[in-house]
């Protein structure tokens, strides 16, 4: 068919697998000798390509320093490239204020702030912090610790035998005394997507403030924070094709202006005496010590790696890998899938038979196919589906039907050894 000369170029072109993929040198190897790798682990970490491991190179090799108050060239120049992250990440995101963007370590370390500074400044004895029975422990555990610190109670909201939330449950739990409903953007266990913007919606018509773990969703769809309208949002870099040990927690700039430093240190001052300490304004009050400068700039070019691809042709590609997996294992015989909602992301959690998924991913690793088994840091769910874990296999844009095609072969040859 012939394109129109005017038409942009991200919408005629067809999404290019084979070029991306041969821009992440992991997928290249083989292990075990000469297997070559299907990577099925994303919703663990993702593969980094070229563009970011070269930047990082780049940053030690040329521009290395510590940031911020360095009047050396290169301070400078390492200050301009942390503080651009900074900046893309934000436009990213579509953050009000570049300083919405805090750096953390991660998901996780985004949550722990937000529960340990909003627990000392908005949260109180009574008051009620909602999660969902299908979250990851970082959206379970420190909400414990704080309900724990200062008298609140945690609520659940139910999960469906097909792995969607009991949205009826959740909407008879809100109510003056919430005062934070913290939910997960896309399952990493099930590949669910929750109905965040309409929980969002629902919890202020309460007044209740809301947080989502982004840790699953940076790297599938395209995530707008002002049209979510969500307070909080929390994700980490590795997950989205950057490096591991930093990640982003972005906060409304009245609550994060209102809520106390996270930890003291270097960086997060105005001016410090003995009389009593001032703090630094946005995002530095949340940013103590030396950050984690060559992951920002690293994340930074994970963020330009994403922006140079047709999100809705990348979307497409892993609606195609989802659909096309999950007819495919269901040749299998006595292979039963974990997590069938109407809205999921390309993430198939199943169990083959009795067998052990443990068992079932080593032997799958001995073919050069690399998966995850075990309860994905949310057992309360497997509590729930009454098993101790799944076999996972989680896909990314660069995955394909062969990929499938391997897993699906692989577990056809292995299935006499399970029984
Ligand atoms: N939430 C979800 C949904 C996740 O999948 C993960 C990582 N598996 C996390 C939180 C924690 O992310 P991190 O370990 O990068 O802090």
């Amino acid at each position: 068919m012939p394109t129109s000369v005017d038409a942009p170029d991200t919408l005629t072109r067809p999404f290019d697998v084979a070029q991306v993929r041969a821009q992440f040198p992991t997928l290249q190897r083989t292990v075990h000798g000469d297997q070559p790798l299907v990577y099925l682990d994303n919703a663990a970490t993702s593969q980094k390509p070229d563009v970011v491991i070269d930047r990082i190179r780049a940053y030690y090799a040329e521009e290395n320093s510590n940031v911020h108050r360095g009047v050396h060239r290169l301070s400078q120049v390492a200050t301009d490239a942390y503080e651009g992250a900074r900046e893309k990440i934000a436009r990213f995101i579509n953050a009000a204020h570049t300083h919405e963007v805090i750096f953390t370590r991660g998901t996780t370390e985004g949550i722990n702030l937000v529960a340990h500074s909003l627990g000392a400044s908005h949260l109180s004895a009574g008051d009620e912090i909602i999660v969902s029975e299908m979250e990851h422990h970082s959206n379970i555990v420190p909400w414990q610790m704080l309900c724990e610190r200062v008298g609140a109670t945690l609520r659940v909201i139910p999960v469906s035998d097909a792995g969607e939330l009991d949205y009826d449950a959740y909407a008879d739990m809100l109510g003056e005394q919430t005062g934070l409903v913290a939910i997960g953007h896309i399952s990493n266990a099930l590949g669910t997507i929750n109905p965040v913007q309409q929980m969002i919606a629902d919890a202020h018509a309460v007044g209740a403030l809301t947080l989502i773990d982004g840790a699953q969703s940076t790297q599938h769809s395209r995530v707008d924070v002002q049209a979510l309208d969500c307070d909080f949002f929390c994700f980490s870099g590795h997950k989205m094709f950057g490096p591991t040990g930093i990640g982003v927690l972005y906060g409304k700039e009245d609550l994060l202006n209102a809520m106390p430093p996270f930890q003291g240190g270097g960086d997060m001052i105005d001016r410090v005496s003995f009389d009593g300490t001032t703090y630094d304004a946005l995002p530095h009050k949340f940013e103590a010590g030396t950050p984690h400068i060559e992951g920002a700039i690293g994340l930074g070019a994970a963020v330009d790696f994403i922006e140079g691809l047709d999100m809705d042709a990348v979307q497409a590609h892993e609606a195609d890998l989802l659909a096309y997996a999950t007819e495919q294992l269901q040749t299998i015989d006595g292979l039963r899938i974990i997590g069938t909602a109407q809205e999921k992301a390309s993430v198939i959690s199943f169990l083959v038979g009795d067998a052990h998924p443990y068992d079932v991913g080593t032997l799958l690793d001995q073919m050069g196919i690399a998966v995850r088994t075990g309860h994905h840091c949310t057992e309360p769910l497997m509590d729930r589906y009454g098993i101790p874990g799944t076999v996972r296999a989680s896909f990314a844009l660069y995955n394909t039907r062969d990929d499938v095609d391997r897993l699906v072969q692989a577990l056809k040859r292995i299935q006499p050894l399970l029984s």
